[in-house]
């Protein structure tokens, strides 16, 4: 594992693409929807797949129709333990053997076990560490359900990448923030809504205005209705995403 000591030092990334592999909302022709998240992020030192989705075959097709070589892919962060979001992970082993898998360290120990015997790295996340230079996890967040988000720094300005943000998405913003410093320039996942009050979806968007969110891709279990809301509060600075859909820097201008 690389480490990076001087994480405020490091110049932040110039290039990056983000691709939504597993997503049940659809976006391009041609690629298979399941419920799940899962996205490839491209640009940084290494290779990240964050999440698998809940359907492996599926989550390899996209990849294969998107030209992303599975065994290219260096580390996986999986946010949560739910199906939805580590349901591909055997599919993905398969594909990719020598994978690093940084994962929360509440996750069972079946799951732990899974990983080794496939031959592949386990990383126990508690607190904030490294990816790679310029991507973090923000650690384990959460009682009830604990989740890790993925915090990007970029030179337009940091990137939140959520899987089902069941700990809460402006927690796990504030967290990412934190650990990074300055203000998101976009928050892309699942923001967990769907049976959110729009007068609290409401207060969710202030929160993120005055935390400086330019822009937000709000997918998966973000809720149809908070989606809406996200889109008529953001207008162009909204991303409607799915599966096929990538976002680069030159996106977030
Ligand atoms: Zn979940
Ligand atoms: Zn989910």
């Amino acid at each position: 594992m690389e480490s990076d000591a001087h994480p405020v030092e490091s110049r932040p990334l110039d290039q990056l693409t983000i691709t939504v592999v597993h997503d049940n909302y659809p976006f391009a022709d041609g690629f298979k929807t399941a419920w799940g998240f899962a996205v490839h992020v491209a640009g940084a030192r290494r290779n990240i797949l964050f999440d698998t989705g809940s359907d492996g075959p599926l989550l390899l097709e996209n990849l294969d129709k998107l030209r992303i070589d599975p065994a290219g892919i260096d580390a996986l962060v999986l946010s949560h333990v739910h199906g939805d979001h580590a349901g591909g992970l055997t599919g993905l082993l398969q594909a990719n053997p020598r994978v690093e898998v940084y994962l929360p360290a509440s996750f069972p120990d079946r799951i732990k076990e899974l990983v080794r015997r496939a031959g592949a790295g386990v990383v126990e996340v508690d607190g904030p560490q490294p990816v790679c230079e310029n991507v973090y996890t923000t650690g384990v967040l959460g009682r009830r359900v604990q989740e890790q988000a993925l915090a990007i720094r970029t030179s337009r300005g940091l990137i939140v990448l959520t899987g089902c943000a069941h700990p809460g998405i402006v927690p796990m913003v504030d967290a990412a923030r934190h650990l990074c410093g300055g203000d998101p320039l976009l928050v892309m996942g699942g923001f967990h809504l769907e049976w959110t009050m729009s007068a609290k979806v409401e207060r969710i968007i202030a929160a993120f205005r005055s935390s400086g969110v330019r822009y937000v891709a709000p997918t998966h279990c973000s809720g149809e209705k908070a989606r809406l809301r996200f889109e008529e509060r953001f207008g162009p600075a909204f991303f409607s995403v799915g599966v096929g859909k990538a976002v680069t820097l030159a996106d977030l201008a």
